[in-house]
């Protein structure tokens, strides 16, 4: 065949290949233009999926009639005009190619009336043949109709999914433009039926909870970031136990434009490293602040994929800003009552509630007495069950702790009785509810905590063995012994080669000698896993995987019996450290059961 030029109608097709994959990229460029038209109001009407019929109707700036041609040609846009423009892009969209690539799969009409003019005029394209413009009433703004999309791409019709899906994915698109532009109010209409309904707004948080649901609204901790610096990064996430199995629910901005961006994923759970299982995603709605000149936008047709000059300091600012958000806040879970079954489930804290203190289990004179396994046993009035039920009635009715008695005044802010149930939890009180621990799980978290701390001074204690003890590990990770060399110098341990298939261990740390953990199994593991995973890009995050492991080992156990004091020194202990909430591979350290619920359950009207 002899080279030639492609008719228009072709080049557009091709174009379309890119920009318009579903019926949701259709949705998500006719809302990029409604907004960038300056609309406080858009209309989205979905039909058949998208493919019977998509409308996107705004009251923005308008069209004049003799652009209306132009603004379904290719390569037209009234938003950039030199190729420098593309450095600073302050619109949604600049390629001027959306609406020419839209009308070439479809049967497609833009209506529009400029906002000073009275009426306004109309084109149709069918299967890309433009037709005249026409003067048409209706209101200032614009209407786009796209019908019987992909009529003549029959080969895109088969990647689509059912019409449920396409459906839920032209939703998802609003929903997610929606959350960056609370001032405009939108409403999404399906198959005749009002499926979204978003009035204006001032308030970022009443959009999220209108776009999320009122129950995930009220999870959300505030992320604020550092107003002076750019890169900043503010906005929403959800509370540890909001967690999702996938990061699809993260909904991340940049300069106010959704994006998706694996990095930005990535900052966010090394934010929640230790406050959530390394398998869970938060939930999160992330603005980020970025110099236009530091990104660039123009990497992909649909304009969600972005890239960075400066990727480390954007993955720095959102671990930074999300970490400031979790420090703090109470991420004590709820565990709440359904009153019409026996089952218990876990609910976010109210978002109100601040820094919670437990207090004590009773008021001031220790009535409520927790030496372990003798229950509540104190106290006047006992039910005939044996519960102690003054005790506790003045423990709920307690909102504000009682006064400490003299002897409890000592330098300790206050005496936090804890009994041990179970062999493994334990059990105390604070203003508002019940708190049941996982001791294991919350020494563990201690300890970390404080080799975290321990360990930016210097290397951790060390003993030496007196005979070096040896094991066997595989090649690979003998090999890692050397890359690894510096981050076992700082835990405490001296090893080495000893053969090809053989390691030996010179000294390890004290704190694990001295509780009797087989160390040289831990250097195995972990010379394994630097050995699977490759040199470690982020040492601070490699040294905190490692505390986590030597904290695992060396903590208290389920089973282990505390004593009373020891169990008060461990509550105590972790009122005072934060992030205190889970341990270090994200699982909670503690629960609480709201008083409130268990006046319910209780039958108290109050
Ligand atoms: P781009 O948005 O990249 O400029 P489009 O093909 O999406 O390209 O749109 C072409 C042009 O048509 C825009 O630059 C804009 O001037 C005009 N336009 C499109 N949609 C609207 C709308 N809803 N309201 C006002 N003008 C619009
Ligand atoms: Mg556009």
């Amino acid at each position: 065949m002899p080279i030639r030029r492609l008719p228009p109608h072709v080049v557009n097709q091709i174009a379309a290949g890119e920009v318009v994959e579903r019926p949701a990229s259709v949705v998500k460029e006719l809302l990029e233009n409604s907004l960038d038209a300056g609309a406080t109001r858009i209309e989205v009407s979905i039909e058949g999926g998208g493919l019977e019929g998509i409308e996107v109707a705004d009251d923005g700036g308008g069209i004049a009639a003799e652009e209306l041609p132009l603004a379904v040609a290719p390569h037209a846009t009234s938003k950039i005009e030199h190729a420098a423009d593309l450095e600073q892009v302050a619109t949604l969209g600049f390629r001027g190619e959306a609406l020419a690539s839209i009308a070439s799969v479809s049967a497609f009409s833009i209506r529009s009336c400029r906002r000073e003019e009275t009426s306004g005029a109309i084109v149709e394209v069918e299967g890309g043949e433009v037709g005249p413009v026409r003067p048409a009433a209706g209101a200032p703004g614009t209407t786009v109709t796209v019908r019987h999309l992909f009529m003549n791409a029959p080969a895109r019709r088969k990647f689509l999914k059912t019409t449920a899906t396409e459906t839920t994915r032209a939703v998802e698109v609003v929903r997610t433009a929606a959350i960056a532009r609370p001032d405009v109010a939108f409403r999404v209409v399906v198959d005749g039926r009002v499926a979204l309904d978003l009035p204006a707004t001032a308030e970022l948080s009443h959009r999220v909870a209108g776009v999320l649901g009122e129950e995930v609204g009220a999870g959300l901790l505030a992320v604020e970031g550092d107003p002076a610096a750019l890169p900043r990064a503010w906005g929403f996430v959800g509370r540890p136990d909001l967690s999702r199995a996938s990061s699809r629910s993260q909904r991340i901005y940049l300069n106010g434009r959704p994006i998706q961006d694996r990095l930005v994923v990535h900052a966010l759970r090394e934010g929640f490293r230790g406050a959530m299982p390394g398998d869970r995603h938060p939930v999160a709605v992330l603005f980020l602040d970025v110099a236009p000149g530091e990104v660039d936008v123009n990497v992909h047709p649909a304009k969600t994929e972005v890239r960075f000059r400066s990727p480390e300091a954007v993955h720095a600012a959102v671990r930074r800003a999300v970490r400031a958000a979790l420090g703090g806040s109470d991420l004590v879970p709820s565990v709440e009552t359904d009153l019409g079954s026996s089952s218990w489930s876990l609910r976010s804290p109210r978002s109100d509630a601040g820094r919670s203190q437990p207090i004590l289990f009773s008021g001031a004179s220790g009535t409520a007495a927790t030496s372990r396994g003798a229950g509540w046993t104190t106290g006047a009035t006992r039910s005939p069950a044996g519960f102690d039920y003054a005790a506790v009635a003045a423990a709920i009715a307690s909102a504000v702790p009682a006064p400490p008695a003299p002897d409890e005044l000592d330098d300790r802010p206050r005496r936090r009785r804890v009994l041990q149930v179970g062999g493994l939890f334990l059990v105390s009180g604070d203003e508002e509810g019940l708190v049941i621990v996982d001791q294991h799980a919350l020494h563990e978290r201690l300890m970390f905590e404080s080799l975290r701390r321990r360990i930016t001074e210097g290397p951790l204690e060390r003993q030496a063995l007196l005979a070096p003890a040896t094991a066997s590990a595989s090649a690979e990770a003998i090999e890692a012994i050397e890359s690894s060399r510096m981050l076992l110098e700082r835990l405490g341990f001296e090893v080495e080669p000893f053969g090809p298939r053989t390691i030996a261990v010179r000294a390890v740390p004290s704190l694990l000698a001295s509780r009797g953990v087989e160390a040289t199994s831990f250097v195995v593991d972990l010379l394994e896993r630097a050995a699977a995973e490759g040199p470690v890009p982020d040492e601070a995050a490699a040294l905190e995987d490692v505390l986590a492991m030597m904290a695992c080992k060396a903590s208290v156990r389920a089973g282990d019996s505390l004593t009373d004091a020891e169990g008060e020194a461990l509550l105590g202990q972790a009122l005072e450290s934060e992030g205190a909430a889970s341990c270090p591979h994200g699982r909670p350290t503690m629960l609480r059961i709201p008083w409130s619920d268990l006046r319910r359950r209780f039958g108290r009207s109050s």
